[in-house]
């Protein structure tokens, strides 16, 4: 019996629309199936779109896409239960098409997406939860939903972080997400009118301002991130946590959240703003998330269901990733219905572009960092030395560099750091960064 499409994805998100986009463009019959009731309803980013990942599949797209501000300066600080310590990049570059990043929300980009790969001659289905893939033996060959099998030589899984249809199968023999990989993000949209938040932010029409922070204001041990980007007329505001750090401490992420929002450098961003949205989300990062393979018989995975977003407390990138893969899968799908190939062999090619696309070497490099970056000491003790030290030597700029010295000594007492931990530490960064 001849197949129903030459190609099956699952997920309608950044990674299965750009695939679809691409596949329907080069003339593959293509199914996209979304669990949500449009695409982007289930879909949660900070989000910044780095990058120009689209541009392949569409030109210019920042022009017509419903993004919100391009941005133009970017925020990275510390954070402590009392201080603040930040520094702001910007650069003129960034103030020009086709400029280097965007600050989205997914429910308008995706369905927007979405309606991209349905002009481009894709069969976009929305409301079907896969129940799974359908297996023959080693092979895939398409999926399973409600009892009803849907039939493709090429299945291509994009069905996000928690990806329920590779867990527990050869894809992903273990059945759960690996705790040392895997990340909660929480997030919370405030409306403000657009002129108040472009005073406060002193931006002009259509620019952005995006802001990430370590949140050293948590019990020592609990790790996490913060970020603030502004939309048109809201403020996406949230934490990305470690999930493992919050074991057996007594604190939840709620109220994580809360003592967020209520630091004097964050609130008084939100003086008078609305809540209007509030969603959280697992992130399953790096190198030590990635599957057993990204393709095999009849099957590739792409974006974050491969485990292709970077993340730390500073900075999450996934968007982009999923964008490349899916674009890239995509390629090696298109040239298996050529070829009318869907052996592991010929799906070997999303590998080939996985690495001549920089992706793999990405999440080598990231690697060192994945090692690295969850210390606890980065999230609590240094951040606490760091700003003490900033706030005697700027309450008195004369200060001796050894009463500085001595300042620093005292800190790192009070903090509970010893000198050969700060060593091997700052050695470890060095290498691995
Ligand atoms: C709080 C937070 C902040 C973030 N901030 C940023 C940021 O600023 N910049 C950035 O680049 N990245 C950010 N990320 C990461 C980014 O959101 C992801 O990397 C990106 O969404 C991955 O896209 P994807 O298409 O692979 O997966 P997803 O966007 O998760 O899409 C998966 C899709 O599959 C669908 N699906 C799942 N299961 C099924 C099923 N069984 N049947 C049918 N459909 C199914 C889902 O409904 C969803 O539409 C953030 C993530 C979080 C949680």
């Amino acid at each position: 019996m001849p197949d129903d499409f030459d190609v099956i994805i699952v997920g309608a998100g950044m990674a299965g629309c750009a695939a679809a986009i691409r596949l329907a463009q080069g003339g593959a019959r293509t199914l996209l199936l979304e669990r949500g009731a449009e695409a982007g309803a289930k879909n949660l980013s900070g989000g910044i779109l780095w990058g120009h990942d689209l541009d392949g599949i569409l030109p210019r797209w920042w022009e017509e896409m419903p993004v919100e501000r391009h941005i133009v300066r970017k925020r990275f600080g510390v954070l402590t239960p009392e201080r603040a310590a930040s520094f702001v990049f910007s650069d003129p570059a960034w103030t020009k098409p086709p400029y280097v990043a965007h600050a989205v929300l997914r429910a308008r980009t995706d369905a927007w997406l979405a309606k991209k790969a349905e002009e481009a001659g894709a069969t976009v289905v929305t409301s079907v939860p896969v129940d799974r893939l359908n297996w023959e033996g080693t092979k895939v060959h398409g999926v399973v939903q409600g009892g009803e099998t849907m039939t493709a030589p090429v299945t291509l899984l994009c069905d996000g972080a928690n990806s329920r249809l590779s867990l527990g199968t050869p894809i992903r023999p273990n059945p759960r997400l690996p705790a040392d990989a895997t990340e909660l993000g929480i997030k919370e949209v405030y409306r403000l009118p657009r002129e108040t938040l472009e005073e406060r932010f002193q931006l002009s029409p259509h620019e952005g301002h995006a802001e990430e922070w370590i949140a050293g204001i948590y019990p020592p041990g609990v790790m996490a991130g913060g970020f603030l980007y502004t939309n048109e007329d809201t403020i996406s505001l949230g934490l990305i946590l470690n999930i493992g750090s919050l074991f057996g401490k007594g604190v939840y992420s709620h109220d994580l959240m809360e003592q967020f929002k209520l630091h004097p450098a964050i609130s008084a961003r939100l003086d008078g703003a609305e809540l209007v949205e509030y969603g959280a989300k697992l992130i399953s990062s790096g190198w030590a998330s990635r599957p057993s393979a990204w393709h095999g018989e009849g099957w590739m995975v792409a974006g974050d269901a491969a485990g292709f977003v970077f993340s730390n407390g500073l900075v999450i990138q996934g968007m982009n990733y999923a964008v490349r893969t899916g674009l890239a899968a995509a390629e090696a799908a298109l040239a298996s219905t050529a070829s009318k190939d869907p052996s592991a062999a010929q799906l070997a090619e999303y590998d080939r572009r996985l690495e001549s696309s920089g992706v793999v070497a990405d999440f080598r490099d990231f690697e060192g960092l994945d090692r690295v970056k969850w210390n606890p000491r980065f999230y609590s003790a240094y951040p606490r030395m760091a700003t003490a030290v900033l706030a005697g030597f700027l309450a008195d700029p004369s200060e001796s560099s050894g009463t500085l010295l001595h300042r620093l000594r005292d800190v790192q007492k009070e903090v509970g750091v010893s000198l050969r931990g700060l060593v091997g530490d700052g050695i470890d960064l060095v290498r691995n960064v």
